[in-house]
């Protein structure tokens, strides 16, 4: 069986944006904010070459809340995937939940595949043959790390700083600064 690294995507991969309209830091909603984090490509380089299988599980929910196109959340996924790419990043597959509970658009409101549910995470271990036990979920916030208990994974939380008041109440196995931090302790 292969052994996973399940990753979030904002404040992990790439930059939180800050959005002054909501006056809260998000994920890039449009493609000209998307700033990828330094040292995130060599970080996941890393642990490619160390046996780990890639993957990026992300709520985007901006255009289910109406603040943006779904083609402009489609065609940021698009930029990091490519840019993760051109890092020489192999990411086996990614997940995207575009769905919130609350939103009024038909088809975008409750699903199953939010984080922290482990849907996304279980449907990759059935195609991929991984053993969630012995596979990791990284993310800046408690739902990232909810999420992977939910899969019965292991679990790491970053310190993202734009992200701070998402974090203190779950219960990581590993706390690190950011991605290099986390592979160098991956095992
Ligand atoms: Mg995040
Ligand atoms: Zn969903």
């Amino acid at each position: 069986m292969n052994r996973a690294l399940f990753l979030d995507r904002d404040g992990v991969v790439n930059e939180l944006v800050f959005y002054p309209s909501h006056g809260e830091w998000e994920g890039p909603r449009n493609v000209r904010d998307l700033r990828m984090r330094a040292g995130a490509a060599a970080a996941l380089r890393e642990a490619s070459r160390a046996g780990w299988l890639l993957f990026l599980i992300t709520n985007q929910p901006s255009y289910a809340k109406g603040k943006c196109s779904l083609e402009d959340l489609q065609e940021v996924h698009s930029a990091v995937l490519d840019e993760l790419k051109g890092a020489g990043v192999a990411i086996t597959d990614s997940y995207v939940c575009y769905h919130h509970p609350e939103s009024k658009l038909e088809g975008f409101g409750a699903c199953e595949c939010r984080k922290p549910s482990s849907f996304f995470l279980r449907q990759a271990a059935r195609k991929y043959d991984i053993d969630l036990a012995q596979s990791w979920m990284a993310g800046d916030q408690d739902t990232d790390i909810v999420t992977g208990i939910n899969a019965g994974c292991r679990t790491a939380l970053l310190n993202y700083e734009h992200s701070r008041e998402k974090r203190g109440t779950a219960q990581p196995d590993l706390i690190c600064n950011d991605l290099a931090d986390l592979v160098r302790k991956l095992d």
